[in-house]
C-alpha cells in the first residue's frame, strides 16, 4: 500500500522483568491509508494497546522498542523527541477508554481544549475561545458556551468522552489512536460516540486507528481488522472476509464465543487454556497449546504471517501449502460437542417483589436538612420462579444494582415488600435475617475486588459457610469446598493458593464457588461477566447455565449486555430511571419491543455482521 498514511513495519515492544524479557508486541506490521479506519482487535494481554502507545512513543522507560513506524515519509521512531511532540496531539492524536483520567480534575473543560488549540495552532487566548467551542459544538455538545466554563465533574461519561475527542481534535490530526473509546460507555452512548466519530471522519478526512476488543463495534465501524494474539497479529483482512470466513482458528473461536439469541439452549464455544507469558521462549505456534487443529508440525516450527489472498493474511500452518498436506483433517482434540442444554423446569415461585422504593435523601446546608429524595428505585415489581433466569437490564444510573442489594437487604427500601419463599424480608432483622442469607447470594462484576487478598481461597469459602452455620465441623466443610471448587471447574488444591494466582475468569469461578457452597436458591448476578473476555465470558455463562441445570438455582441477571441476556435469560426486565418500562418473556421483549426505551436501547446494540 503505497499511499499509506501509516506504514508500521516489524515493530516489536519488550520489557525486562525479574522473569526475563517480555515480549508485549512481536514483529507487528500494517498500513493505515488516509481517511481509512483500521482495527486491532484482541483480548487482554494480547498487545493492542502497546502496539498505539508504541506509535505514539508513550512507553516507559524501561520499555524496548524495534522496527519502523512511516507518518509519510518520516520515521517516528527516529524523531528527535522535541519533534515527537508535536506529532502527539498534532498529526496523531490518541484518546483512551477511561476520559475521566485523561482530563484535568481542576481546569474548565473549555480551558482544556483551548489550551491544546494554542498548543498547537499558537493563536491568540481569544480566537482559542471561540474555536473550542466551536469544536465542543461539532462533538455535539449542547449549549457549547455555558459548556466551556464546566469541570469534567460536571459532565457525563458520554460528554467527558466527547470532550476528549474535541481535545483530540484541536491538533487536525490525521489520525486519530482511538483505545476503546467506548467500552466504558453505556450501550446508546457508545452508538452515539460511535456516530460521532464516523461523522468527523467523513467531515475531515481523518484516519482512524480503533483498538477493541469488541466485535460488534468492529462490524460497525472497521474496514480492515487485525487480529492479535499474545502479542503476534495472527490474521489480517477487510471486515467482510473477516466477518464471513474467520480463517485462523483463534478467530474462529472469538466468533463462537459470542453468546447470541441463536445460541440458546446450547454451549458456548470456549477457548481452553489460558494466553501463555511472554516471558516464554517460543517455539512453534503460540496458540497451539489451546488450539483444537493442533499438530506435531505447530509444535515444532513457528508460522509465518502468510498472504492466502489479496489484502488477507493469516499466521496458522493449516493454511501454509508446505504443511498442509500433513495437517489434520478434522480437529484432533476436538470440543465436546455444543449439547443441547435442556431448559430447567419451571418451579414454585421463589422471590416476589412488588412496589419497591429505595430513596436517597438530598440533604443541604450545615444542618443536613432534607431537600427532596432521589428516586433510586421508584416502584419496580417482579417476580423469580426457582430455576429460572430474569435479566434486570439498564444502563449505568437506571437502579439495577440498587434493585438487586435492597432485595438482598444489603439496603434497606424505603418501601415495598420483598417476599422469599414465603418470608417478607423487609421485616426481617439481625439473627433473623443472618439466618436466611444463605438462601439469596450474590457474585460481583469485579471479582478481585470482593475476594480477600490476603486469605487462600479455601478460607474465603469456609468464612461464609462458617457465618451461615454451613457443615457441622471442619472436615464437612473441607469436603463441601473441595465439591464447589470442582463444581466450578477448578481442582480442590487450588483451595491452597491466594486469589492473585488466577486469572479473571477464574477469580469469577471462585466468588460463584463461594456462593455455592452454602446451598443458595437464588444468585444475584450483578455483571458478572463484563469484565471479562469474550473466551472467558463464555466460560463463566457455560458455568451459571450448567449449575441452574444441575442446582435448579434461579439467577437475578444485572447486566447491560443485551447479547448476554439474548442466550440466558428466560425473562426480561428492563429499568430506565428508577422504574421498568418492560418486562416479559425474552423472546418478547427482545424480538417485539414495545416501550420506546427498549426500542432505544436494542436499536444502539453493535450488529455482528460482515
Ligand atoms: Fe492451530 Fe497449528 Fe494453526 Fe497454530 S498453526 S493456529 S496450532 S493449526
Amino acid at each position: 500500500m503505497s499511499h499509506s498514511l501509516l506504514s508500521v513495519r516489524k515493530l516489536s515492544t519488550w520489557f525486562e522483568s525479574g522473569r526475563g524479557r517480555l515480549h508485549a508486541v512481536d514483529e507487528i506490521s500494517f498500513d493505515i491509508a488516509r481517511g481509512e479506519t483500521f482495527a486491532l482487535l484482541g483480548e487482554s494481554g494480547s498487545g493492542k494497546s502497546l502496539t498505539a502507545l508504541s506509535i505514539m512513543r508513550l512507553l516507559p522507560a524501561t520499555a524496548g522498542v524495534s522496527g519502523e513506524v512511516w507518518l509519510e515519509g518520516q520515521d517516528l521512531l527516529a524523531l528527535p523527541e522535541r519533534d515527537m511532540r508535536s506529532v502527539r496531539g498534532g498529526r496523531i492524536a490518541m484518546i483512551f477508554q477511561e476520559p475521566m483520567t485523561s482530563l484535568n480534575a481542576v481546569l474548565p473543560v473549555g480551558v482544556q481544549i483551548s489550551e491544546a488549540l494554542r498548543c498547537h495552532h499558537g493563536i491568540t487566548a481569544r480566537a482559542a475561545q471561540t474555536r473550542a467551542i466551536e469544536l465542543l459544538d461539532a462533538v455535539g455538545i449542547a449549549e457549547p458556551q455555558r459548556r466551556y466554563h464546566d469541570f469534567p465533574h460536571q459532565l457525563s461519561g458520554g460528554m467527558k468522552q466527547r470532550v476528549m475527542i474535541a481535545i483530540a481534535l484541536a491538533g487536525e490530526p490525521e489520525l486519530l489512536i482511538a483505545d476503546e473509546p467506548t467500552t466504558a460507555l453505556d450501550v446508546t452512548i457508545q452508538a452515539q460516540i460511535l456516530e460521532l466519530l464516523r461523522k468527523l471522519q467523513k467531515d475531515t478526512g481523518m484516519a482512524l486507528l480503533l483498538i477493541t476488543h469488541d466485535l460488534g463495534v468492529v462490524s460497525e465501524m472497521a474496514a480492515r481488522v487485525a487480529v492479535m494474539y499474545a502479542g503476534q497479529m495472527v490474521e489480517q483482512a477487510s471486515r467482510t472476509d473477516l466477518f464471513a470466513e474467520p480463517r485462523h482458528p483463534y478467530t474462529q473461536k472469538l466468533f463462537e464465543s459470542v453468546p447470541t439469541l441463536g445460541k440458546r439452549g446450547t454451549r458456548l464455544a470456549v477457548i481452553q487454556g489460558r494466553v501463555p507469558p511472554l516471558t516464554q521462549v517460543f517455539t512453534g505456534c503460540r496458540f497451539a497449546p489451546r488450539c483444537e487443529f493442533a499438530w506435531q508440525t505447530c509444535h515444532e516450527r513457528t508460522p509465518e504471517l502468510l498472504t492466502v489472498r489479496s489484502h488477507t493474511a493469516v499466521r496458522c500452518h493449516l493454511h501454509d501449502a508446505r504443511y498442509q498436506a500433513s495437517a489434520p483433517a478434522q480437529p484432533t482434540r476436538p470440543e465436546p460437542l455444543a449439547e443441547q442444554t435442556t431448559a430447567t423446569a419451571v418451579g414454585e415461585e421463589l422471590l416476589t417483589v412488588s412496589d419497591l422504593k429505595v430513596y436517597f435523601p438530598i440533604e443541604q446546608g450545615i444542618f443536613k436538612r432534607v431537600v427532596g429524595y432521589v428516586r433510586a428505585v421508584d416502584g419496580v415489581s417482579l417476580s423469580i420462579c426457582a430455576g429460572r433466569t430474569l435479566a434486570l437490564v439498564g444502563e449505568s444510573g437506571s437502579g439495577k444494582t440498587t434493585v438487586g442489594k435492597s432485595i438482598l437487604q444489603l439496603l434497606r427500601p424505603t418501601a415495598g415488600s420483598v417476599r422469599f419463599s414465603g418470608t417478607e424480608l423487609t421485616q426481617l432483622r439481625g439473627a433473623k435475617l443472618r439466618a436466611r442469607r444463605a438462601d439469596f447470594q450474590i457474585i460481583f462484576q469485579d471479582p478481585y475486588s470482593s475476594l480477600n487478598p490476603r486469605m487462600i481461597v479455601a478460607d474465603i469459602i469456609e468464612e461464609g459457610m462458617v457465618a451461615q452455620g454451613v457443615g457441622k465441623s471442619a472436615q464437612e466443610r473441607t469436603a463441601r469446598i473441595a465439591q464447589v471448587l470442582e463444581q466450578v471447574g477448578l481442582s480442590a488444591e487450588t483451595g491452597q493458593r491466594y486469589p492473585h494466582e488466577f486469572s479473571g475468569g477464574q477469580r469469577q469461578r471462585i466468588s460463584i464457588a463461594r456462593a455455592l457452597a452454602v446451598r443458595p436458591k437464588l444468585l444475584v448476578c450483578d455483571e458478572p461477566t463484563s469484565a471479562l473476555d469474550v473466551s472467558v465470558q463464555a466460560q463463566t455463562l457455560n458455568l451459571l447455565k450448567e449449575l441452574q441445570r444441575e442446582l435448579g438455582i434461579a439467577y437475578l441477571f444485572i447486566t447491560h449486555n443485551i447479547a448476554v441476556v439474548e442466550y440466558l435469560a428466560d425473562e426480561v426486565a428492563v429499568m430506565h430511571q428508577g422504574k421498568i418500562v418492560e418486562q416479559g418473556s425474552a423472546a418478547e421483549v427482545l424480538r417485539n419491543a414495545q416501550h420506546p426505551y427498549t426500542k432505544t436501547l436494542l436499536q444502539a446494540v453493535p450488529k455482528i455482521a460482515g
